[in-house]
């Protein structure tokens, strides 16, 4: 469970039989996680709008 309700923001994506894993990073503790998506999940648009923000 998350404690410090920090941003959990999309680092790194990585395919895992046919799926798409994406990492999570905390901005605030530094804890990761991750999180399933569809293959078809637009993952540059995510990963582009995590750096914008
Ligand atoms: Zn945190």
């Amino acid at each position: 469970m998350e404690v410090c309700q920090g941003l959990m923001k999309p680092v790194d994506y990585d395919y895992k039989h046919g799926k798409v894993i994406i990492q999570f990073r905390c901005i605030k503790c530094g804890k990761t996680g991750i999180n399933k998506a569809a293959p078809d999940d637009n993952l540059d648009r995510l990963l582009q709008k995590s750096q914008m923000g």
